[in-house]
């Protein structure tokens, strides 16, 4: 199958947690185990790795990159949560959104919050970040995964997102956050196996959007929201840029700021501030990011 070897030829990545340890730890621990460490990559080209070999990521600071089909699944790094797997284009949103440490986050569709571990990993485990996950079987995966990560700063709760209240005094100083909302899925290179999986389902896509635009205008009402990364793992421009548009056009207090310009491969324009990703022009799943960031005074002039 085609669409199955593809997804098998992707580098294999894997995210430094840096709250239990640096980057250059992992590293010499990487080739004590035997793999060559062959430096930091500078072009996408330095991502097409053989054997035991692996480089630091050109884009992402935390990200090391093995060759396709390494599996740590065992490695004792994994074990005690040294390491992330996660795929290189879903560490963008929460390096995008970059809360500093001591802020107030929310990230609003959390499980199995790899995401979230990178966001408490950007905070230093200082200031509060509130989770919410629909699904109590998703969220209790991810209570285990953000132990083994080491989070402390984490407030999980079982709770829909747009039953949350932006005005609750709990949240009135939330500044940032992360909406990674359920998508088509169809970025997910190792899902694409079946034929009809790849042919889009027009209902299913617009009742999916309509949620995720719901999402977006729900997390846009947080008072103090300053910045808000909006992510999914989808290629549908339903899903993508047309949702960011419907939500620019609903709420002119909130611009779209471009993200990591050396990024590659962009938003459909004229959304290019966004960001894709893919097998072919970035060597990851398929995905999308957008960062949007409330007007300031100095802005709007510009405007
Ligand atoms: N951000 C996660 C990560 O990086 O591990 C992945 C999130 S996944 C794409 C979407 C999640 O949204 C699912 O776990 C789903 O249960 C959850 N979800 C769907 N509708 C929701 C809602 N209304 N409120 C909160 N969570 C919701």
């Amino acid at each position: 199958n085609i669409q199955q070897s593809e997804g098998d030829l992707l580098p294999r990545y894997v995210r430094v947690n840096t709250l239990k340890t640096t980057v250059e730890d992992a590293i010499d621990y990487f080739k004590r185990d035997g793999f060559s460490y062959l430096g930091k990559a500078y072009r996408l080209d330095d991502l097409k790795l053989k054997g035991k070999s692996f480089v630091a990521d050109l884009h992402l600071p935390d990200v090391l990159v093995f060759s396709a089909k390494t599996d740590f699944h065992d490695h004792y790094l994994y074990k005690a949560g040294h390491i992330i797997l996660q795929d290189k284009a879903s560490c963008l949103p929460a390096y995008l959104l970059n809360p500093s440490a001591g802020s107030v986050v929310l990230d609003a569709c959390a499980a199995p919050g790899n995401k979230t571990s990178h966001l408490a990993a950007i905070m230093k485990n200082k200031g509060r970040l509130f989770a919410f996950d629909l699904d109590a079987k998703r969220l209790a995966t991810m209570s285990t995964l953000l132990l083994r990560a080491g989070v402390t700063c984490q407030q999980l709760a079982n709770q829909d997102f747009l039953k949350v209240d932006p005005d609750g005094s709990q949240y009135k100083d939330v500044e940032y956050i992360l909406l990674d909302p359920s998508c088509s899925g169809s970025g997910m290179v190792c899902l694409r196996d079946e034929e009809s999986s790849l042919q889009k389902d027009s209902g299913r896509l617009k009742a999916l959007a309509a949620f995720q635009l719901h999402c977006l205008n729900h997390a846009l009402r947080f008072p103090r929201l300053q910045r808000l990364v909006y992510s999914t793992c989808s290629i549908h421009t339903e899903e993508n840029e047309q949702v960011v548009a419907a939500c620019l056009q609903q709420n002119r207090s909130f611009r779209l700021v471009p993200g990591l310009q050396q990024w590659p491969e962009r938003g459909l324009p004229p959304f290019t501030q966004c960001l894709r990703a893919s097998a072919t022009k970035t060597l990851t799943h398929g995905f999308f990011v957008a960062l949007l960031e409330r007007h300031t005074a100095e802005t709007l002039k510009e405007q």
